[in-house]
Parts: structure tokens; sequence; C-alpha cells
């Protein structure tokens, strides 16, 4: 599944040759130079990872870092800093500052491409293409493809994708706000009654198997993906 990936870079050929190597690997590219642009970028739109590079003008990276993991709305936001500098007291304010892993340059687009794979795998494991089974409700994103008991489902592709969000972060409650974020990419522009619209179609996607009740609603705070009963 293709991910909305920031690369914050001031330097135009390494942001080109990282944009690049991203849109080959099938990820959608947005690019600032510094923090500022970064900044703007990420309230318009949450990006599922950021490529963020240490040295920059203005701010520098780390402190940028320090203020999405602030912030509610970014604090899951996954982060892999670039720097020119390999010492190890580096790495560790990098990963103290809320990193989730740390790419020395000069790099390969190899190496590159697998970072950015693992941490997406680690913490946004809807972003990959494996195939997630609960109770006999099953999802496969590579065919996307929904079984109850093993008969086809027929989901719309919102649908699909709260789902897919759903069971890849099973048993923890998810505010409208949180999951017009995650499943929508776009707070801005989508009504949080929206959410509740996709919630009701889902369910009665999941009706006749009973699979609906996975699906719980936490009166006050938002919706739970949950195999264990109410
Ligand atoms: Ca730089």
């Amino acid at each position: 599944m293709p991910a909305n990936i920031l690369v914050v870079e001031d330097e135009p050929a390494i942001q080109e040759l990282i944009a690049a190597n991203l849109q080959h690997g099938g990820h959608h590219v947005l690019r600032a130079s510094d923090v500022e642009e970064a900044t703007r970028l990420v309230r318009e739109t949450l990006p599922d990872l950021v490529l963020l590079d240490w040295m920059l003008p203005g701010t520098p990276g780390i402190q940028f870092a320090r203020r999405l993991r602030a912030d509610e709305r970014t604090r899951q936001l996954p982060i892999i800093m670039l720097t020119a500098r390999g010492e190890e007291q580096d790495k560790v304010s990098g990963l103290d500052a809320g990193a989730d892993d740390y790419l020395t340059k000069p790099f390969s687009p190899r190496e590159l491409m697998a970072r950015i794979n693992a941490v997406l795998r680690r913490r946004a494991p809807q972003m990959t293409d494996e195939a997630i089974e609960v109770g006999g409700l099953r999802l496969d994103p590579a065919t996307h493809r929904v079984f109850t008991d093993g008969k086809p489902a027929d989901l719309g592709p919102t649908e699909f994708r709260l789902l897919h969000f759903f069971m890849t972060h099973a048993e923890r409650v998810h505010s409208r706000t949180q999951l017009l974020d995650q499943v929508w990419g776009d707070h801005v522009f989508v009504e949080e009654r929206t959410v509740d619209v996709h919630i009701r179609r889902l369910r009665s996607a999941l009706e006749a198997s009973g699979h609906d009740r996975l699906i719980q609603t936490v009166r006050g705070a938002g919706y739970r993906f949950s195999a264990l009963s109410e």
C-alpha cells in the first residue's frame, strides 16, 4: 500500500534522489526544504512517515522531531532522521528526540527503502501488505478483499481502509479525529460525523456473520476494534 512520505531536506540533489527512489518504490512524496515549510505541509495533510534531515537552514531537524512528538496529532508519526554525521552521541540525541530510526549519509537507495519499510511495519502496520485475521474476519491488503468465515464481504474503499486500520490497531480506543487523520489522511475537509456514517456502513457489511460486534462504540471517546466482548 503506498504511503505518503514527507521528505525534509535542504540539499536539492539529495531531496531529488530520495524523492525519485520513494516514487519508484510506489510511495507518494511531499517535499520541504526547511522546518517552516514542513510544518505547513503537516498541518494540511498528516503524512504516514517523515524523512527528516538533521542539518537544515533555520530550525534544526531535531527540533522539528521534538515538536512533532509534543503535539497529540503528530505524536505517532514515524520519523527517520537523516544526517551526515555518524557519531554515536548524535544517534542517541536523535532517538531521544523521538526519531524511530536514523540513517547516516551517504546511504544506498536499498538501505533507505529497507529502513522505511521496517519503520512502517512497526509504526503503521496498515501501510504494509500483510494479511490479517481476527476471529474469522480476514483482510488481505494485497488483493483488497475481506472474508467473513471464508465468505467474501463487500466493502467500499473507505470501509476497507477503516477496517484495515482497526485490525492493525486493535484493542485501542480511537477518537473520530484520530480516525480521520489516520484513515482519511486529511482531517481538515471532512466532518467528524462522516466517521459515524462509514462505521455504520462497515458494521452493516459485517452484520451477516456477526463480525459487526468487533467494532465497538466507546461512549464519549470514539471507537474500538476488539475481539473481546464489551
Ligand atoms: Ca542538510
